[in-house]
């Protein structure tokens, strides 16, 4: 593999939600780096639509892209202990169900709003919601958020709307489920999703397609960060990834990291 850089300002293990955002940050602010992730880049003809290879069901065959499960009973071998995130670069955002949710103000200070719960850890954040809007914000714009704050009368307060509008109801959702759900007192609003619902960023708008959680987006209109940030990090010309590449150890001089094996 061709080596571009020996020595760098950062090394990112792991090139999924977190490590994504962190290079696309750093590599913008002009800071040299390396995205090192054990997996490949995504592709769809690895996770066609088989119920059977996706990152939803616990019966999961081997794939390339996807790190070993770690068997529960050996015996059955296509039990696995939970949920893992797909081995490959963007990770749990390629496969995932894509939901943005935003914490509630509330979430930041649980502790003082229950202080009497015995035995309980609940602890109150050092940082409000307040202090993380503005990033909530950022990230939904870079990423691509679609939704509608005036439906959901429970929404954290927000100073700009939506990157893009809601996805539509389907007809079972306008004609039983939302109606049902009005009769019974609650409030259903859209789901803010991780998808186009218009064409945004120079990628495609969803098809809608049925298998979506668990699943590659067939036309590349499910947001994550192989398809936002990685690609404007790569841009920037100061991030390179690394894709097959896993990270053993991390090397330490006292108590600072200065490589990484
Ligand atoms: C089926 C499913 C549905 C989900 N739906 C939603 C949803 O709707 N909304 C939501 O917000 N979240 C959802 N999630 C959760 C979301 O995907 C995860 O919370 C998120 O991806 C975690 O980010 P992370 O950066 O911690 O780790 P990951 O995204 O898992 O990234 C870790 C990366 O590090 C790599 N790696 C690990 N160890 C090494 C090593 N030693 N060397 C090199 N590379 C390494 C891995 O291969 C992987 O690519 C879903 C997850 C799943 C599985």
């Amino acid at each position: 593999m061709e080596i571009k850089h020996d020595k760098v300002d950062a090394v990112i293990v792991g090139a999924g939600a977190g490590g994504g955002i962190v290079a696309k940050q750093l590599a913008v602010a002009g800071f040299k780096c390396v995205l090192l992730e054990r997996g490949q880049w995504p592709d769809y003809d690895d996770s066609p639509n088989d119920e059977l290879i996706n990152q939803r069901t616990h019966a999961i065959r081997p794939l390339h892209f996807m790190d070993r499960r770690k068997f529960v009973d050996p015996e059955k071998p296509w039990i696995t202990d939970s949920f893992l995130n797909a081995a490959c670069v963007g990770s749990g955002t390629v496969t995932y169900g894509a939901m943005a949710w935003r914490f509630m103000p509330q979430d930041f200070k649980l502790h003082t709003l229950y202080p009497d719960i015995k035995d309980s850890a609940l602890a109150d954040w050092p940082i409000t919601y307040d202090d993380l809007e503005p990033f909530y914000e950022q990230a939904e714009y870079e990423i691509g958020v679609s939704g509608d704050q005036s439906q959901n009368p429970f929404a954290p307060p927000r100073k700009k709307d939506f990157p893009m509008p809601a996805f539509e109801y389907n007809k079972e959702d306008r004609e039983v489920l939302i109606p049902a759900i009005k009769r019974m007192g609650f409030h259903p609003y859209p789901i803010p999703m991780l998808r186009n619902s218009v064409r945004y960023n120079g990628r495609a708008a969803c098809l809608r397609n049925h298998t979506c959680c668990g699943y590659i987006c067939p036309c590349d209109a499910k947001n994550g960060t192989q398809n936002t940030v990685i690609p404007v990090a790569i841009k920037s010309g100061n991030c390179e990834v690394r894709t097959g590449s896993i990270a053993y150890e991390i090397v330490m001089e006292g108590r600072r990291a200065v490589g990484v094996r």
